[in-house]
């Protein structure tokens, strides 16, 4: 089993190097491979996604990311910036289908802007499309206006667009997730205005007919939107385009108290996968030491369960994290009264801690 590891810029480096001494104490044999991405890449190839790592990527069974960027590079034009990194890694390596578990652990129930009772318990599933809507579509850029309320005036635009296969594709990944838990599917769209989330809406309709042990439901992104702060607990997976689910899953992400908490996936059609936190690269906490690394451990686990079939090594970490958390160590992002401050690497330290002395069970 090869895992690339491209730790990127700002916290990713220290998060990553947390995750990377967890899998070490798990006793597996795995080949790991370290190459630049972002910024660190842009630094040092003048290319934020160098061949040479697009290659090590391509070439692994799984890629474990960790963020990229800083404010430094916002000058610099569109296509070196570090955030294009990501974007080229799911185009070449078709990661069409992106998995954001939101969990509340029972022990940062408190750390949620919501209400105890309506976040305890909340386990859902957010599925985003990847690689297609209107982030992709073809023709975008700026022009002048021939028609519309101002002709003559500059104006910029994109295209949101979707095709039978790719729709059709995320919406049997949803179904299937479903199987594996509580059998019920969300899809959002916004069917009543777009016709490219009409024929979504049409398309998972269809699809769902080779699927009659799911329940399927459909909702407009508004009122999802809505739904996730008011009774996030009546969601299991939701399932949605690419521009609504970058959206839902960072508000879904929020209902949970920390964004350091939360894993995510990205696989392409023979699961192989791209494994990150939820998080970006932080620039204001990097190099401090105070990072929690606990969603990049998560993301670790993610792939070891979808990418590398190795469930019970992923139950492992899953159970000393909730082992972590209840014996009162927080980062300062989850931190609260009563509980005890950590940095990251104490974090890292107490994970492979509960993972090495067997305190943990299944
Ligand atoms: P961010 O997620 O990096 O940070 C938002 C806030 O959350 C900050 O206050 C940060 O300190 C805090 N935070 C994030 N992760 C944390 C962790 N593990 N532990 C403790 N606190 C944490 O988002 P941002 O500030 O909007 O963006 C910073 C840079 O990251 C930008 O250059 C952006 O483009 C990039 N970014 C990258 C990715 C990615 O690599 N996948 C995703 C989002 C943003």
């Amino acid at each position: 089993m090869k895992i690339a590891v491209l730790p990127g810029d700002g916290i990713g480096t220290e998060i990553v190097a947390e995750a990377i001494r967890v899998l070490d104490a798990l006793d597996l044999s795995f080949e790991m491979e370290t190459a630049l991405v972002g910024g660190a890449a842009y630094e040092a190839h003048g290319h934020p996604l160098p061949e040479a790592t697009l290659k090590l990527a391509k070439e692994a069974d799984a890629v474990l990311f960790g963020a990229v960027g800083d404010w430094k590079y916002d000058k610099l034009e569109r296509p070196l910036r570090p955030e294009q990194a990501i974007l080229g890694l799911r185009k070449n390596l078709g990661l069409f289908a992106n998995f954001r578990p939101a969990i509340c652990y029972e022990q940062l129930v408190g750390a949620s802007s919501l209400k105890p009772e309506l976040i305890a318990g909340l386990d859902i599933l957010i599925i985003r499309e990847l690689t297609g809507d209107i982030y992709f579509g073809q023709p975008r850029g700026r022009r002048t206006a021939v028609d519309g309320h101002f002709p003559g005036a500059e104006e910029a635009f994109d295209t949101m667009r979707y095709s039978r296969p790719e729709v059709e594709r995320i919406a049997r990944v949803a179904f299937e997730a479903a199987r594996k838990r509580s059998k019920r599917v969300t899809s959002v769209d916004k069917a009543n205005v777009l016709e490219t989330f009409q024929f979504w809406k049409d398309i998972v309709t269809e699809v769902h007919k080779d699927y009659p042990d799911i329940e399927l439901d459909h909702m407009y992104v508004d009122n999802a939107a809505m739904q996730l702060v008011k009774a996030p607990k009546k969601f299991d997976v939701i399932v949605t385009g690419n521009m609504f689910g970058d959206i839902l899953s960072d508000e879904a992400a929020m209902l949970t108290g920390s964004i350091g908490m939360l894993p995510s996936a990205s696989l392409n059609s023979s699961n192989q996968g791209l494994y990150e936190p939820s998080h970006g690269s932080a620039p204001d906490i990097a190099g401090k030491g105070v990072a929690n690394p606990l969603a990049t451990i998560l993301s670790a686990a993610m792939m070891l369960r979808f990418s590398l079939n190795q469930a019970e090594a992923a139950d492992r970490i899953e159970s000393a994290v909730k082992h972590v958390l209840a014996s009162g160590l927080r980062t300062g992002d989850i931190w609260s009264e009563g509980t005890k401050r950590v940095g990251t690497r104490e974090m890292g330290d107490a994970v492979v801690a509960a993972i090495t002395k067997k305190t943990i069970t299944g």
